[in-house]
């Protein structure tokens, strides 16, 4: 069945690299027989200039109707003054939040050939692939009570609430298993359960899920071990599960560890599969319009959309595999130039891509 993908470029160099995006889609279409329909849809400042908000409800409906939305990035200096519901980042958590994407995948992987621009020693991270799957919807950035108030006493206090409902753990343990089935079936469940009743929960409940799963292999961490071993011997992990604060928290040290942001994807997921992909950088206002940008998260964004929702990890191998081809011919974007290899422009990077599938 012919499956529909939404791309929506954004501001900055979102559009370029998505332009790169597109470019590979196509040629996957005419060449390698993938069944997609492709829409392009604004979003962010793009989509205020033009309509006066950032997630227009032609958006909204599109990306409802879509399979799976590639989305570039959103936000800069030119809208930065708007009301805060006028923002660009809103039309970003809008689509979240409308979706129901409720599982963030965010790989760190470090190629043997980019090794060096890791802050830790390239053995320790050389050929690192792990896999952070964060609770996106709930937890403490969402409980409730929330706020600042007065206390009898007349000073403030400051509350939030960590707060998870037994659905809400066993739909992202499920998504953390079936991840790791496609991958080396090792999950790590991270929480603070020796402090946190919460967490106590989260423990229980993500152990009880693994029973369904008993091709998987299934451990614990307490967070302030899984952020330390993170950095002393990344390799030990496949995929972490977590909750969304230590989650946020944990890929973005998981993200430093690969040296480059350029080179970082991720997904959204609902429950059924349906997902949101887009890297991890955001719009780069400083090298938009001057083909600068790494394309390379984008097209590796592309990559977790044929595996995640359109179900071909044949043709998402074949793309993971034609990045790493790029790298070991010496292609670089100025991001991840080294002084060595050759130093490639935004278009000259997706086409050396493309001509890698094959
Ligand atoms: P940024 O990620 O846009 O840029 C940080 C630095 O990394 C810059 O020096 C930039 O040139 C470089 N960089 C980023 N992506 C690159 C790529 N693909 N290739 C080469 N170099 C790259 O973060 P920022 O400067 O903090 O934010 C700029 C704007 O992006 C802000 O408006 C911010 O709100 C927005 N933002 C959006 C998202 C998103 O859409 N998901 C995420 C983060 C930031």
């Amino acid at each position: 069945m012919t499956k529909k993908v939404l791309i929506l470029g954004g501001d900055g160099i979102g559009p370029e690299v998505m332009a790169q995006a597109e470019k590979l889609i196509n040629h996957l279409k005419s060449d390698l027989d993938l069944r997609v329909e492709l829409e392009t849809g604004l979003v962010g400042g793009a989509a205020y200039d033009e309509t006066g908000s950032p997630l227009p409800n032609e958006t909204l409906a599109r990306a409802k109707d879509a399979d799976a939305i590639l989305l570039g990035a959103v936000g800069g200096p030119a809208w930065e003054q708007l009301p805060f519901d006028k923002r660009p980042e809103r039309g970003l958590l809008g689509l979240r939040s409308e979706l129901g994407l409720f599982a963030n995948l965010r790989p760190a992987m470090t190629y043997a050939e980019l090794a060096d621009a890791s802050s830790l020693k390239p053995d320790l991270v050389s050929g690192l692939d792990v896999m952070i799957v964060r609770e996106l919807t709930g937890g403490i950035y969402f409980g409730q009570p929330r706020g600042v108030r007065n206390t009898k006493d007349g000073e403030r206090e400051g509350v939030n609430t960590l707060v998870y409902k037994e659905s809400e753990i066993e739909r992202i343990a499920h998504t953390a298993f079936e991840v790791a089935r496609k991958r080396s079936r090792r999950v790590c469940s991270v929480d603070k359960a020796n402090v946190l009743e919460c967490t106590e929960l989260w423990r229980d409940v993500v152990t009880s899920v693994a029973n369904q799963y008993s091709d998987c292999e299934l451990s614990h961490m307490y967070v302030d071990n899984a952020a330390m071993q993170l950095v002393r011997e990344p390799k030990q992990f496949d995929v972490v599960v977590t909750t969304n604060m230590f989650g946020d928290i944990l890929s973005d040290i998981a993200a430093m560890l690969t040296g480059s942001i350029g080179m970082l994807p991720s997904a959204s997921l609902d429950s059924d599969g349906k997902g949101m992909y887009e890297p991890v950088h955001g719009s780069a206002p400083d090298i938009a319009g001057s083909d600068k940008a790494n394309p390379l998260a984008t097209l590796l964004s592309v990559s977790m959309m044929l595996r995640y929702s359109l179900g071909d990890a044949e043709l998402a191998d074949l793309v993971s595999n034609a990045v790493e081809t790029v790298l070991k011919q010496g292609l670089r974007t100025v991001d991840i130039f080294r002084n060595e290899g050759q130093c490639v422009g935004t278009e000259q990077m997706g086409d050396a891509v493309i001509a890698a599938l094959t």
